[in-house]
């Protein structure tokens, strides 16, 4: 395990290791997500499964800042660095943008249309890598095989998959409807690594009926899984989901900005320092977002957490569970 002295190094003064600092260590610069809408759709919205998606998720599939599925990924990369323009200037031989597959899933749909959108999105000068966001039952081989010869092809790029695992229990996974059983998580998780592509594994906190020993037992599930990244994200209540319905009739409380950090912190120490932290918030589209509304601040929630964990002197992995 790294010193204390090292990690500050290597995570760039916070007390974890987050996205960002890894793209400092990688690329000495900061790189910049651009949200991609391709035109998918989802087993648990389009019948296959279930046409009502998974209780949290909005109608713009967990998409909402993605530009418009109407326009060539092309178009929505140039969108992209169009709305980007006052922080970031592209220079040539610096690919900075991360293509962020993002609304809805990803994987799902006819495999040569979905490569060529990746391989469109690799091939520009402008891209470091590509993230794609999915769920864990829809990565067929066609598309493993794909993806592992598009590694193959652009070695210099990365190519990330998101899977959206939310909590590592059955229990919990039947009441968010999110449609498939814990072991082919792990299924997928065992092919990802066996074609080196790194994987993202998202995590909600806050969910409703979970406990905080649940979970911390996601947490010590995914470092065994160990992955490049985990996502950490606040269930948020957005407009027209089947969970704003349960908590507008009282039966879902939320957390407090106290509590989420609390937990949040339990998380981040719980969690193997080796594994990058992409998100350890999320933003509620503030036209959607019903609660909780203190999560609109991101900047307060980050230096309260930073204030919090210098206070208990906490960084991640200090307190893995074996
Ligand atoms: S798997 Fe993703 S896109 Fe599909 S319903 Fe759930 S959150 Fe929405």
């Amino acid at each position: 395990m790294q010193s204390r002295e090292t990690s500050a190094d290597l995570w760039h003064q916070k007390p974890y290791y987050s996205l960002d600092a890894w793209c400092k260590n990688t690329y000495g610069r900061k790189l910049y997500k651009a949200a991609l809408d391709i035109g998918c759709t989802c087993p648990n919205r389009d019948g296959t499964l279930d046409t009502r998606g998974c209780i949290f998720c909005s109608a713009g599939g967990s998409g909402d800042f993605a530009a418009s599925r109407q326009l060539s990924v092309t178009d929505q990369l140039n969108q992209a660095k169009a709305l980007l323009s006052s922080k970031w200037t592209p220079e040539p031989g610096k690919p900075s943008l991360i293509a962020y597959f993002q609304a809805y899933t990803n994987t799902y749909g006819d495999p040569d249309r979905l490569l060529s959108c990746y391989e469109e999105a690799l091939s520009s000068p402008e891209v470091a890598g590509i993230s794609i966001a999915t769920r864990p039952d829809c990565l067929s081989d066609i598309i493993l095989e794909g993806l592992n010869r598009l590694r193959l092809r652009y070695p210099d790029r990365f190519i990330w998959i998101e899977l959206g695992l939310q909590s590592i229990h059955d229990h919990t996974a039947a009441r968010i409807r999110r449609g498939y059983p814990t072991s082919v998580f792990y299924d997928a998780a065992a092919k990802l690594h066996a074609r080196k592509l790194p994987f993202i594994v998202h995590l909600i906190l806050g969910l409703p009926g979970e406990t905080q020993l649940d979970l911390q037992e996601s947490i010590r599930a995914v470092n065994q899984v160990h992955p490049f990244g985990v996502k950490l994200q606040l269930l948020h209540i957005l407009k027209g989901t089947d969970l704003a319905l349960l908590y507008e009739s009282g039966k879902l409380p939320v957390l407090t900005q106290e509590e989420y950090l609390d937990l949040l912190i339990s998380c981040i120490a719980a969690l193997s320092p080796d594994i990058c932290l992409h998100r350890i918030t999320g933003d509620g589209p503030r036209k959607l977002l019903i609660a909780p509304q203190w999560s609109l601040s991101k900047r307060n929630v980050l230096n309260r957490l930073h204030a919090l964990m210098k206070q208990r002197n906490l960084r991640q992995g200090d307190k893995i569970e074996k």
